[in-house]
């Protein structure tokens, strides 16, 4: 079986130091079968939590937030870029900066499809600094809902991201860690260790 690891490490191209393009799989033209490996995994390490709703953001988390939704048998939201003409209030609103855009965004999830008897398990593609999941974690909050954790498919472990969403005691869960895009080639957490 093809891991995300070895699929990164085919297939993923580092634009630089911090931004890795993993278009042809996971971003742009999307590969089921990675997809559905990841939602498994995520599947099996939180199944115990009493996971009510997948929450993530549009667009690249979608994918694999739907696929981690059909394995808990439980719908799936996103949350989406408000316009000027959203009705505040029958939203929760945050404000996400974006890593790879530098820019940011007001999203919103309809108050209706997050209620206080919610348990919120988070899903991304990407794993940054922690803005987008902290961003998610506000919505879920508003909404007086439990967060069951954070499910990552590719955590870059050198930008913070984890340890800031462990200060705030959330189960962190990524299927794959880089521990650095330097010279070009993405290493591994575990290989970084050896
Ligand atoms: P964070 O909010 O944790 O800083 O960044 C996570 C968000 O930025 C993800 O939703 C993801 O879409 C985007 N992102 C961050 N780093 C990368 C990257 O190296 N490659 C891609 N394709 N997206 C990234």
């Amino acid at each position: 079986m093809t891991t995300l690891n070895d699929r990164i490490k085919r297939d993923g191209i580092v634009v630089n130091e911090s931004i890795l393009k993993i278009d042809s799989f996971l971003n742009h033209q999307i590969d089921p079968l990675v997809i559905s490996q990841i939602a498994e995994k995520l599947y099996d390490h939180y199944k115990e939590t009493g996971v009510t709703k997948i929450l993530t953001i549009e667009a690249s988390g979608i994918a694999p937030a739907l696929m981690t939704a059909q394995q808990f048998e439980v719908p799936m939201l996103f949350a989406k870029k408000a316009t000027p003409s959203t009705l505040l209030e029958e939203q929760y609103k945050t404000d996400i900066h974006s890593y790879t855009k530098n820019i940011t965004n007001s999203v919103i999830v309809s108050k209706e499809y997050l209620s206080q008897n919610d348990v919120v398990l988070i899903v991304d593609d990407f794993l940054a600094s922690g803005q987008a999941a902290m961003g998610l974690i506000d919505l879920v909050k508003q909404a007086g809902a439990k967060v069951a954790g954070v499910g990552i498919c590719v955590e870059k472990s050198f930008q913070g991201g984890r340890e800031e969403l462990e200060k705030m005691d959330v189960d962190v869960y990524s299927i794959s860690r880089i521990a650095s895009l330097k010279s070009n080639e993405v290493t591994f957490v575990e290989e970084a260790r050896h």
